[in-house]
Order: structure tokens, then C-alpha cells, then sequence
């Protein structure tokens, strides 16, 4: 089979194993959503995705997603950044994306704010943290993740709606479940922080640790290579 002919079912494949990971994992919150991660890959494919019922797709890198949102202007799609942020790129994210999962720094956050169009409504975002501090990796330390909300809480033109991690690489379930849970828990505060505000999203959960980030309560699990196989190459832009 081409790589194409995996992608519907796969996506069964998944749906099942959302199910069955949901059902164990005593959550009290709605089953989490699917988004379908399509980083290098065609708007062919993520049609054959939204024709298996995906309605979120995310992408990395601005450029590339711009053209697969042209090809596909057709369909109902709800699409999430969820890639580095350079701050010259901040105004057409915010006019062209729904959702951003990746914003870790006072100057992003001001600026999407203030170049959302209003027409659009509040953009949501979630504030990424790098909840293992790893040197390598994005998001902000998670001493810094307050001030940051009560920044994005005060913006007009944003709702933050919660929190994004990609925690360090392990296949140690355990380990997988410890991380998870530190964002959990460092929701929890903020919530208790900030009462009034709709903290609803834990965005975490990848192919590999999808199972460990159900079971400490994700509720949008971002999915690449189990839904449209192996990655060969990357084109950042
Ligand atoms: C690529 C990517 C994913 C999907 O990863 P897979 O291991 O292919 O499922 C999820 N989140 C982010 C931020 C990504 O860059």
C-alpha cells in the first residue's frame, strides 16, 4: 500500500486506541480531540484525513501550511500552529490560524494580541512549557508560566486556554506519565490562579506517548507519523 492508503486507516486504528486509553484512564473531562500533525506533508493527504473525520489539523511551518490551507479553503478545518515562533512571523499567524499551541515568550504573546483582526475573534493559544528544562527544546521554564498567563489573560484579542509540552524523549511509560502530570498539575494551579478563566486544554501526546498522556488527562493529542507514516524529510521555512 502507498502511504496515502494508510492514512483512513490509521486513523480508525488511533480512534480505537483513543477509546480504549480514555475508558481506563478515569478522566472526568471530555474524551480527548485528535489533531492530525501534517508537517511535510500534502494537502492531498490531509484531505484524505478530514475525510476520515479529522477536523484539527496542525502545523510547523508557516510557509508550507499557507499553501495547504489555499488548496484546501474548501473544507471545514480548524487549524493549530504548533511550531517555533519567530516574531516577524506573528502577524499571519494571527490571521490565519485558529489555535497557536507554541507561545512561550511576553513579546509573542503582545504581538499576536495586537495583529489578531477582530472579526476573527479571540485567538486561542496555550502556553508551551518545557516542562523537563531541556536545553534544546522550546517553551518557557515553568517558573515563568504564571506571569505569562495573567499576561495573556489581561489581552483582549486571546484566550488562553491552557498548556502545551513536549516532554523529553523516553519510551520509559512511567517517566511518560511523571511529565504528563507536571503539566496537569501545573494547570491545576493556574485554574486555581485564575478562576474566571476557560483553562480547558492540556495539549500533549504524540505518537509514541499518546497512551501515558491520556491517562493524566489530555484533551488534545497531537498525532503526526501514526496517522501519516514515517517522516523522510522536513521543509522549514
Ligand atoms: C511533529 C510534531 C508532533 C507529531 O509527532 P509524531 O511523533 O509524528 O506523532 C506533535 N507535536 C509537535 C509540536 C510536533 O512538531
Amino acid at each position: 500500500m502507498t502511504a496515502s492508503n494508510t492514512i483512513i486507516p490509521n486513523i480508525a486504528a488511533i480512534q480505537a486506541r483513543i477509546a480504549a486509553a480514555y475508558q481506563i484512564s478515569h478522566a472526568d473531562g471530555p474524551a480527548p480531540t485528535l489533531m492530525a500533525v501534517s508537517k511535510t506533508r500534502s494537502a492531498a493527504d490531509i484531505r484524505l484525513a478530514v475525510s476520515a473525520g479529522i477536523h484539527d489539523i496542525g502545523e510547523n511551518y508557516l510557509q508550507e501550511a499557507l499553501g495547504k490551507q489555499d488548496a484546501l479553503r474548501d473544507l471545514a478545518i480548524c487549524w493549530h500552529f504548533i511550531g517555533p515562533i519567530q516574531s516577524n512571523k506573528t502577524r499571519t499567524i494571527a490571521e490565519h490560524f485558529s489555535w497557536v499551541h507554541s507561545v512561550d515568550r511576553a513579546k509573542v504573546i503582545n504581538r499576536l494580541n495586537d495583529q489578531r483582526p477582530s472579526p476573527l475573534g479571540p485567538l486561542n493559544i496555550c502556553l508551551q512549557v518545557n516542562i523537563n528544562d531541556e536545553a534544546s527544546k522550546a517553551g518557557a521554564s515553568l517558573g515563568d508560566i504564571p506571569a505569562l498567563a495573567e499576561l495573556a489573560l489581561s489581552q483582549p484579542h486571546l484566550r488562553l486556554r491552557g498548556l502545551m509540552a513536549i516532554p523529553a524523549n523516553t519510551t520509559n511509560t512511567d517517566e511518560q506519565r511523571r511529565n504528563f502530570a507536571a503539566v496537569r498539575e501545573l494547570l491545576i494551579t493556574l485554574r486555581q490562579r485564575f478562576p474566571n478563566a476557560q483553562l480547558d486544554t492540556l495539549s500533549m501526546g504524540m505518537s509514541a506517548d499518546m497512551e501515558s498522556a491520556i491517562a493524566e488527562g489530555a484533551s488534545i493529542l497531537r498525532i503526526g507519523s501514526d496517522i501519516f507514516g514515517p517522516r523522510t524529510a522536513t521543509t522549514p521555512d
